[in-house]
């Protein structure tokens, strides 16, 4: 069966192949690529059992990317997931009281942006052997930490491709920037904002939608292409360690086939939980999909009240890459909510665009039941992080310590005896400055490096490779701009 892809925005005859909605990122019209229809995946645990990390994923992308051939998947699959993951198992379980934790972060940037960054580079190149495509892809980013660093790293020095990240230049942390600006790669440009994520994001969906630019660069042999997580060669390798997780908890023992279980997911861009979404869609066992947020809690609110609404204050928090008010791919769900009506799609986009607002309908309201929703303030992430601590002797980052607190609270409030797997989204020598105050009351005096080697001393444990790899690198990109002048950074870099 092959499965294409349509926008949420605009009508189904206009599909494209997997490739050619990887090359593109965003539609033409401004909506997201979606599968027309799902895939029919036969899971079956009796082989994913044994099946390493790289087979489970073969699986998945062979059943979604069906214009790659098996030998393009298993190639690209296999420069992937290799030893630039500190762990043969890619993304291991690790138990606790109260149930497990997912780690996905032992990537080179120890975030689990690099799950899917791993592998977006070579989908994309090859997508664009297989259409033919002459120009050089330039891959541009708004980012909030973590997907700016792991997709630099997946295209620094990939023939054929360059690559523009904007940061908020004061919205990440110590470790976060400085793993950004010592990026190397020719092909490598970071470019600092003087605003926040959302206002990057905007501004990034805007130079994508401008056709006169688009043109601009055609006639220079460029042609823009997406690894925000709005790119579908993102969504679909991130289904693959939710079905991965589910065969580990089996061989464990913890579970029995057919019994479900939850996943309590550190939510920002609703890329990860929506993944989520995809592997309970296409038949794996999940009961409640938990969305937990942090103080800017705009996706608890629509959960719980069907009123998406961006007005409110933004925060800077412990938990920088879910400072988050626009949700790019809940659009994606809400296409699939409304019946796959794209008229209605893209009402509720306009109105969030204009008014900043949008209420979706009690039809639309019953299909969230997959959903839990919650937040964990900064008080209570602290909290969580010392208690996991002390309960476990495992030290949680506080992306990964909002998503425990989130599910701690949905056992209480529902009863629910289902095992819940936490999703750990990111080492906490990635930000060692909160998980040292949560740990001792004390933070370090100086954060980034020497807040690591506190921490690393606290709680003994060796600095992970990637940090000390930071140590000698040098600074190598310092540009800042205005949110609205970032149009004009890209010209420059490229010369047009
Ligand atoms: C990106 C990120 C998230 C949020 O993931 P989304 O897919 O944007 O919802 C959570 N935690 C960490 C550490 C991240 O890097």
């Amino acid at each position: 069966m092959e499965i294409l892809y349509r926008s949420t925005r605009g009508p189904e005859e206009k599909a494209l192949t997997a490739s050619q909605a990887i090359l593109q990122g965003l539609a033409p019209d401004g909506g997201l690529f979606v599968p027309v229809d799902l895939p029919q995946v036969e899971l079956n645990f009796a082989k994913l059992i044994n099946a390493p990390y790289q087979e489970v994923a073969y699986q998945i992308l062979h059943a979604f990317l069906t214009d790659f051939t098996e030998q393009e998947l298993r190639d690209c699959i296999n420069k992937a997931y290799d030893k630039k993951f500190t762990t043969p198992a890619i993304a291991p379980l690790k138990k606790s009281e109260d149930g497990y934790f997912l780690e996905l972060f032992h990537g080179p940037t120890l975030a689990f942006k690099d799950m899917a960054l791993s592998i977006l580079p070579y989908l994309m190149t090859t997508a664009a052997k297989k259409n033919h495509l002459d120009k050089e892809i330039v891959i541009l980013t708004a980012t909030s930490g973590d997907t700016g660093k792991a997709a630099m790293a997946g295209f620094a020095d990939v023939p054929g491709t360059s690559i523009i990240v904007f940061y908020p230049k004061d919205g990440v942390s110590s470790i976060q920037k400085q793993q950004m600006v010592t990026q190397t790669g020719a092909n490598t440009h970071v470019v600092g904002i003087d605003g926040n994520f959302d206002q990057a994001q905007t501004n990034v969906k805007k130079i994508f939608n401008d056709t006169l630019f688009r043109k601009q660069l055609a006639a220079k042999d460029f042609q823009f292409s997406s690894a925000n997580s709005i790119n579908i060669g993102r969504l679909v390798p991130q289904i693959a360690y939710y079905v991965f997780a589910y065969a580990q908890l089996l061989k464990k023992g913890a579970i029995k086939n057919g019994d479900k279980v939850n996943f309590s997911v550190p939510t920002g861009n609703f890329g990860n939980i929506l993944a989520a979404y995809y592997a309970k869609a296409i038949g794996l066992p999940i009961g409640k999909l938990i969305c937990a947020s942090n103080k800017n809690n705009v996706l608890t609110d629509f959960f719980n009240s069907g009123v998406y609404d961006k007005n409110r204050p933004f925060y800077v928090t412990t938990s920088p890459s879910m400072d988050i008010l626009v949700s790019s791919n809940l659009e994606r769900l809400i296409f699939q909510l409304s019946g796959k009506n794209d008229q209605q799609t893209r009402i509720f986009m306009q109105l969030l665009n204009e008014t900043g607002n949008y209420q979706v309908n009690d039809n639309m309201r019953r299909s969230l039941d997959d959903f839990y929703a919650d937040y964990a303030s900064e008080l209570e992430t602290t909290n969580e992080i010392n208690r996991v601590f002390r309960e476990n002797q495992y030290t949680i980052d506080p992306h990964t310590a909002v998503a425990s607190a989130v599910a701690r609270k949905y056992h209480e409030a529902t009863g629910d005896k289902a095992l819940t797997v936490v999703v750990s989204t990111a080492s906490p020598f990635k930000f060692p400055n909160p998980v040292l105050q949560a740990l001792s009351g004390k933070a370090a005096p100086v954060d980034g490096i020497p807040a690591d080697e506190t921490l690393a001393s606290f709680i003994n444990l060796p600095l992970p490779k990637p940090i000390e790899q930071l140590r000698s690198a040098p600074v190598l990109h310092k540009q800042i701009v205005e949110p609205n002048a970032m149009q004009e950074a890209i010209a420059e870099i490229l010369g047009v």
